[in-house]
C-alpha cells in the first residue's frame, strides 16, 4: 500500500543539494529505505522518529500491529519538502519477518522484492527514453537486531549473508535503552566480531580526502552497529520538548548523543552519505545483478530465476556469451540512436517546413496589407483631385461672377458720373 503525505517538521534534508549536482535538486531525490527485523523492535517507532513523520499511527498502524502470517513486503511513500529540496521517500517494511516458529526462508520474500526492483530498473534502462527512468532500488537497509546482549541469532547471520551482495546493510541494535551503555558497547564488540568471524559484508563508509568528513567516518565506524532508541512521544526535560521515553528513573532522549546512535544514523542518512548509498547501490550491487543476469543467460541459455511471468530482454538471448550480448546490445543501441537521429531530423524539417509557411503566411498578409493601403491611398488621391476640381470650377464660376459684378459696378459709376455732368 502506498502512502503519501506532505510533511512540515525541519528533518535536515536541505542540505542535500551538497552531495549531488543542481540538476537532480530540481528534479527532487528518490530514496528507499528497507527496515527489517523482528515484530515489535521499534521498526515504526524509529521510522517516525527519523522523518519526523507520523508514517505510521492509530488509523494507519505500522506493518507489525496488522495480523500477518508470513513474510510480506510492504511500501510506503512520503513526499518531504524543504527549503525548496523534494526527496521522495520509500519506507519498505517486511512485517512478518522472523515471527515464525521456522524462520527458514523468511529471507525469500525480501530478496525477491529487491531484485524484482533491480529487474524494473534493468527494463527501464532499455527503453528509448531514459530521461525519466524511477529509479524504486532499495538503497539501503537498516538491520534490526534484538538487544539481548548475546550477539547475533542464526536468523540474523542468515539475512545478512543473503542481503549483503544485494543491499546496503546497515546493522542497528534496538532498543538500545534497554541495555546500560557498558552492556551496550560489549554488545556492539560481540556483534562486530561475529559480522567479521561470519563474513558478513555491512555498509562499507567511504573514505575521502576531506579530513572532516573523514572524521565523521571514523565516528560512525567506531560505533557500529549503531545502537537506537525510538519514541513517538515528547517530554520536556529542563524546559525542553524532547522526543524521549520516559522511565521512573529518568529519560531516555532520542537525539541525545550520549543516550544512543540516532542524530548520527539519521545524519548519516540524510545528510552525508544518501548519495553515497545511491552510487552503492548503481555501481556495486545493480552492476552485480546485471551481470549475474548476463552470467545466468550463458550457463543456462535461459535465466531460470526470472521474475514471475516478466520476459526481459536478458532472457530472450538463448546461449550468448556476456561479450556477445553486450555488443548485441551495443548494436541495438547504436540502431535506436540512429533511429532517434532519424526521429529528430524529421521534427526538425518539419519545424523548418511550419516556419516557412509561416514566414510566406505573413509575407502574404504584408502584401495584401500593402495592396489594401496602396488602394485606400489612390482611392483618397483621387477624392481630392475630384475634390480640387470641383474647387477649381467653382473658384472660376466664383471669378467670373466677381468679374461681371466688377463690370456692372464700373458701368454704374460711369453711368452716375454722367448723370452729375448733365
Ligand atoms: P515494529 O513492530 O518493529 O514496527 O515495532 P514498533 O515500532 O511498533 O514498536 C513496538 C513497541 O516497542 C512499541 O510499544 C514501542 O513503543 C516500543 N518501542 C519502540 N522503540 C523503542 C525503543 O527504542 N525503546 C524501547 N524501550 N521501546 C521501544
Amino acid at each position: 500500500m502506498a502512502q503519501q503525505k506532505n510533511l512540515e517538521g525541519y528533518v535536515g534534508f536541505a542540505s542535500l543539494p551538497n552531495q549531488v549536482y543542481r540538476k537532480s535538486v530540481k528534479r527532487g531525490f528518490e530514496f528507499t529505505l528497507m527496515v527489517v527485523g523482528e515484530s515489535g523492535l521499534g521498526k515504526s517507532t524509529l521510522i517516525n522518529s527519523l522523518f519526523l513523520t507520523d508514517l505510521y499511527s492509530g488509523s494507519y498502524p505500522g506493518p507489525s500491529h496488522r495480523i500477518k502470517k508470513t513474510v510480506q513486503v510492504e511500501q510506503s511513500k512520503v513526499l518531504m519538502k524543504e527549503g525548496g529540496v523534494q526527496l521522495l521517500l520509500t519506507i519498505v517494511d517486511t512485517p512478518g519477518f522472523g515471527d515464525a516458529v521456522d524462520n527458514s526462508n523468511c529471507w525469500q520474500p525480501v530478496i525477491d522484492h529487491i531484485d524484482s526492483k533491480f529487474e524494473d530498473y534493468l527494463n527501464s534502462e532499455s527503453r528509448v527514453n531514459r530521461r525519466q527512468m524511477p529509479d524504486s532500488r532499495v538503497h539501503c537497509c537498516l538491520y534490526f537486531i534484538a538487544p539481548s546482549g548475546h550477539g547475533l541469532k542464526p536468523l540474523d547471520i542468515e539475512f545478512m549473508k543473503r542481503l549483503h551482495e544485494k543491499v546496503n546493510i546497515i546493522p542497528l541494535i534496538a532498543k538500545a535503552d534497554t541495555l546500560t551503555p557498558e552492556e551496550c558497547q560489549q554488545f556492539k564488540k560481540q556483534i562486530m566480531r561475529e559480522i567479521l568471524e561470519h563474513k558478513i559484508k555491512i555498509y562499507e563508509f567511504p573514505e575521502t580526502d576531506d579530513e572532516e568528513e573523514n572524521k565523521i567516518v571514523k565516528k560512525i565506524k567506531d560505533r557500529l552497529p549503531l545502537a537506537v532508541v525510538g519514541s513517538n512521544t515528547i517530554i520536556e526535560v529542563n524546559g525542553k520538548k524532547v522526543r524521549g521515553r520516559q522511565y521512573p528513573w529518568g529519560v531516555a532522549e532520542v537525539e541525545n548523543g550520549d543516550h544512543c546512535d540516532f542524530t548520527l544514523l539519521r545524519n548519516m542518512l540524510i545528510r552525508t552519505h544518501m548519495q553515497d548509498l545511491k552510487d552503492v547501490t548503481n555501481n556495486v550491487h545493480y552492476e552485480n545483478y546485471r551481470s549475474r543476469k548476463l552470467a545466468a543467460v550463458t550457463c543456462n541459455g535461459i535465466d531460470n530465476n526470472k521474475t514471475k511471468g516478466q520476459l526481459t530482454k536478458v532472457d530472450t538471448v538463448e546461449g550468448m556469451s556476456p561479450l556477445a550480448q553486450m555488443e548485441e546490445e551495443r548494436r541495438e543501441h547504436v540502431t535506436k540512436m540512429k533511429k532517434m537521429e532519424m526521429e529528430m531530423e524529421q521534427v526538425f524539417e518539419m519545424k523548418v517546413k511550419e516556419k516557412i509557411q509561416k514566414l510566406k503566411d505573413s509575407e502574404a498578409e504584408l502584401q495584401r496589407r500593402h495592396e489594401q493601403m496602396k488602394k485606400n491611398l489612390e482611392a483618397q488621391h483621387k477624392e481630392l483631385e475630384e475634390r480640387r476640381r470641383q474647387f477649381e470650377e467653382d473658384r472660376s464660376t466664383w471669378e467670373t461672377h466677381q468679374r461681371i459684378l466688377e463690370q456692372q459696378r464700373m458701368s454704374l459709376e460711369k453711368n452716375k458720373k454722367k448723370g452729375k455732368i448733365f
